[in-house]
C-alpha cells in the first residue's frame, strides 16, 4: 500500500566542524545529503568566536563537556549549511549519524569522518523548532535560496 504520509518540506541547520574542515572534507560530507536528494539553500564560511559558540551551544552550558566543546568549536574555520528536503530534520540526522562516532552506523557522515564524540565532524539540529532558531542564529531571510526541487 502507498504511503499516505503528506510531505513536509523542512529546512535544517548543519555545522561542517573545525576537525572536517582541516580534513578537506567538505565536499565529501555535502555529496552524503545531495545523494540523499537534500537540497543546499544556504551556506557561509565562518570562524566563530567564543560568545558565538557559548550562545549557539547554550542549552548544554551546565554539562561537563562545555568548555572543551566551546574551545574546538572556535578552533578553525566551519561551514554552516541549511538543507532542504522533505523531512530533512531526522534525515539529515539520519545521515549524520550518531553523536559518538563508535556507535554511528555504518556509512553515515561520523562513522566515516569523526575521529572522537567531541571531534565528531558535523552538527544537525536536533528538532523542527531547534532547526527554525538554529537558522535565524546564522542566516537572514535573504540568505535562504529556498528551492522547490528536494
Ligand atoms: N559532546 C562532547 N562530549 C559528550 C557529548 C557531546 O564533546 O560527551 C559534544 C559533541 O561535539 C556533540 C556536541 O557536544 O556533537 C553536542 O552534543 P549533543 O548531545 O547535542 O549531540 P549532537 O546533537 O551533536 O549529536
Ligand atoms: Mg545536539
Amino acid at each position: 500500500m502507498a504511503s499516505t504520509r503528506t510531505q513536509s518540506i523542512e529546512q535544517t541547520l548543519t555545522i561542517i566542524k573545525p576537525d572536517a574542515v582541516a580534513q578537506n572534507m567538505i565536499g565529501n560530507i555535502i555529496e552524503y545529503f545531495e545523494r540523499e536528494g537534500l537540497s543546499l539553500v544556504a551556506a557561509k564560511m565562518t570562524h566563530l568566536k567564543e560568545s558565538d559558540a557559548e550562545r549557539f551551544y547554550a542549552i548544554h552550558k551546565e554539562r561537563a563537556f562545555f568548555r572543551e566543546l566551546v574551545e574546538f568549536m572556535t578552533s578553525g574555520p566551519v561551514l554552516i549549511l541549511v538543507f532542504q528536503g522533505d523531512n530533512a530534520v531526522v534525515r539529515v540526522r539520519e545521515i549524520m549519524g550518531a553523536t559518538d562516532p563508535a556507535k554511528a552506523a555504518p556509512g553515515t557522515i561520523r562513522a566515516d569522518f569523526a575521529t572522537s564524540i567531541d571531534r565528531n565532524a558535523i552538527h544537525g539540529s536536533d528538532s523542527l523548532k531547534t532547526a527554525k532558531s538554529e537558522i535565524e542564529f546564522f542566516f537572514t531571510p535573504q540568505e535562504i535560496f529556498s528551492r522547490t526541487q528536494g
